[in-house]
């Protein structure tokens, strides 16, 4: 590597992404340098790289779930030092759009994110220009937590920030459809909100989430069959039903899981070319089922998740079992996809 350089993985277009040397970036006004030690692969990375950038957008650094060491200070940051370990979180709001005056920044009118519209993770170095620093997240880790572990908690934001909003309580009955890292965290975060019983609906990767020692795991392989077992454990149904998949069929198996006044989350976005789904609407009315939509989190997100990483309610070393250098990062994403790992995590300076 030439001095002054760094390497990067650049997403191109769809299904190229090219390993380049990029100059390291500058130190932005009011902003910082941070040299990246981990970033890991989401499902929405994955998504991209088969589907394209938001606003098709190319030829950008793709990466969000981000842990570093800030080596770089604007003097006029005053919250960072050269050293802190920092973690970020990719979503930035505009802060003068309808709902960011209400607080309400993940429903920001102007959203924007890293590794999308900036520079993301998935490379030596990333500047955090002022905007991110005031607009989106930028947090310090936990004393004794690896970078890896920080990494996750973008990931562990959305899950918090959901049951927090859609109020998973003390003694609920939960059911979560979908085995993924998404699908688990929403286990253990119901779990340590006090839901008395917990309950997954798996397919593919059932054998990594039985590795967290869950009570009531079920093969979701015959859905019909899956619902009728779920439902004699259940009794009335569930009081929350959380649709952790990116299918439609979810959602019309949620509808006979759950409780007359029951709720349903809809977490986690299907297919844009067919997001329509058909459910019975005399079920929704007679028994008034509540179906509700969560997308990210408010401000205090990355904060709270890497609390509960610290304190050991989700459990981050369960879930990052794998690294990949930048150059191996598509068979990090195939290690994803094929459920030969639940959270893979790019070193960019392996
Ligand atoms: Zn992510
Ligand atoms: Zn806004």
């Amino acid at each position: 590597m030439k001095k002054g350089y760094m390497k990067a993985a650049v997403f191109k277009d769809i299904e190229h992404i090219v390993i380049e040397e990029r100059p390291i970036p500058e130190c932005p006004s009011e902003g910082v340098l941070v040299k990246v030690n981990a970033c890991g692969i989401c499902g929405g990375d994955i998504r991209n790289y088969y589907n394209g950038l938001k606003d098709g957008i190319k030829d950008q650094i793709m990466g969000h779930e981000i842990a570093g060491e800030v080596v770089e200070v604007d003097p006029g940051v005053r919250r960072f030092k050269a050293g802190d370990r920092v973690a970020l979180a990719p979503d930035v709001s505009c802060g003068e759009c309808y709902y960011c005056k209400r607080g309400q920044v993940n429903l920001c009118e102007n959203h924007r994110m890293l590794g999308t519209h900036f520079p993301g993770g998935f490379a030596g170095y990333i500047a955090v220009p002022k905007i991110v620093m005031e607009r989106g997240f930028i947090e310090h880790i936990p004393e004794g937590m690896s970078y890896d572990h920080a990494a996750f908690g973008e990931p562990s934001s959305g899950v918090l920030a959901c049951q927090e909003y859609n109020q998973v309580s003390y003694g609920d009955t939960v059911i979560v459809i979908g085995d993924g890292p998404v699908g688990c965290l929403h286990m253990e975060v119901a779990k340590a909100r006090g839901a008395r019983k917990v309950i997954m609906l798996a397919r593919g990767r059932m054998k990594q989430a039985q590795k967290f020692g869950f009570e009531y795991i079920f093969s979701n392989k015959d859905p019909k069959e899956a619902t009728n077992k779920v439902k004699e454990l259940v009794g009335p149904g569930a009081d929350i039903v959380i649709c952790a998949v990116p299918n439609t069929a979810a959602q019309q198996q949620a509808l006979e899981l759950v409780r007359k006044r029951g709720r349903i989350i809809i977490y986690g976005g299907v297919p844009k070319s067919n997001p329509m789904t058909t459910l019975d609407s005399n079920k929704i009315h007679y028994d008034e089922i509540m179906i509700l939509g969560a997308f990210s989190y408010p401000c205090t997100g990355l904060y709270h998740a890497l609390q509960a990483i610290h304190n050991k309610d989700i459990h981050a070393e369960m879930y990052v079992n794998g690294k990949v250098s930048l150059d191996n990062i598509v068979n990090g994403m195939e290690m994803v996809t094929s459920g030969q790992a639940i959270k893979v995590v790019v070193d960019p300076w392996m």
